[in-house]
């Protein structure tokens, strides 16, 4: 596989980043996953406006033109050969001196890397077909979840602890109402309307969220942005997540209380549908 490190297309095992670097030893940097399919890279404009939105909050320079990093993701993935995978971007503060809490200084350049992952069959992900189970967990994550940074001890800390109660994910939960799910925004459906935390500090704001509900509307669905409980969400027809990675991904089970009838509900499978076929339609 060839990643992408700092202007250079190198195979994987030749690519290095200083132990030095802030994103090694401080988590100081930020992120974004672009889904590939058929080629095609999937809301590719918003993740690269979020990027923007998370180095600006970090104080951090942005070290590449939006060409540069659309022309390196598709390098990437045609020289990595991805149908259907991902593209994993992520800039670091880099650091040329000593650890230090303080900023090192302005003319720092950025670490950039960029790497592909294959993943054959993607949208057919038969885990669509049954759903995901979840578990609920307290969300002790920091309170600036909207800047994508790469410290994420803390949600894989609540995959591994959903994987040991036999679960898919795991919904977090603060003041009684859940924020996000680990890697994904989170949804209910009742009465035929959908439900979603709003947008604020406490959750990232997802990229395939804002199309979700974009396509949502267009289709005359109801959409609520606000907060709800664990117990709302039990007594919920349906549920479901999105991500740029499982794009529309149906929830069956919150804390092993069945969700409707226990099966994929019929507006997060009429989502899944309308998202996969409109993005990558509008895919570059
Ligand atoms: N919330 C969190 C905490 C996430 O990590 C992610 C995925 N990176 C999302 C939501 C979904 O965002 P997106 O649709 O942009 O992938």
């Amino acid at each position: 596989r060839t990643v992408y490190v700092n202007g250079d297309y190198l195979p994987e095992d030749q690519a290095k980043v200083s132990v030095f670097d802030r994103g090694f030893v401080m988590a100081d940097g930020v992120y974004e996953v672009t889904s590939v399919l058929g080629g095609k890279l999937i809301d590719f404009g918003g993740h690269l406006a979020r990027l923007k939105r998370s180095l600006e909050a970090l104080q951090m320079r942005n070290p590449l033109s939006d060409d540069d990093y659309l022309a390196a993701h598709r390098r990437l993935v045609a020289e990595n050969g991805v149908t259907d995978g991902m593209v994993y971007l992520q800039v670091t503060r880099g650091n040329p001196g000593d650890r230090d809490f303080a900023f090192p200084p302005e003319d720092t350049v950025p670490t950039v890397v960029m790497f592909t992952q294959n993943k054959p069959g993607l949208a057919d992900n038969p885990a669509a077909k049954t759903g995901w189970k979840v578990i609920t967990t307290e969300d002790l994550r920091w309170a600036r979840r909207d800047i994508k940074t790469v410290q994420l001890l803390f949600p894989s800390l609540a995959k591994m602890e959903a994987k040991s109660k036999g679960a898919d994910d795991a919904w977090l939960v603060e003041e009684g109402k859940v924020t996000e799910g680990t890697s994904n925004n989170a949804y209910i459906v009742k009465g035929g309307t959908i439900i979603t935390r709003e947008l604020s500090s406490d959750i990232l704001h997802g990229i395939t969220r804002a199309a979700v509900l974009r396509f949502a509307r267009e289709a005359q669905m109801k959409v609520e942005e606000r907060s709800f409980t664990v117990a709302e969400a039990q007594e919920a027809d349906e549920a479901f997540i999105t991500s740029a990675s499982a794009f529309v991904m149906p929830v069956v089970s919150i804390d092993g209380a069945a969700i409707g009838d226990g099966t994929v509900g019929p507006v997060a499978r009429r989502l899944r549908e309308i998202y996969l076929e409109e993005s990558v339609k509008a895919g570059v």
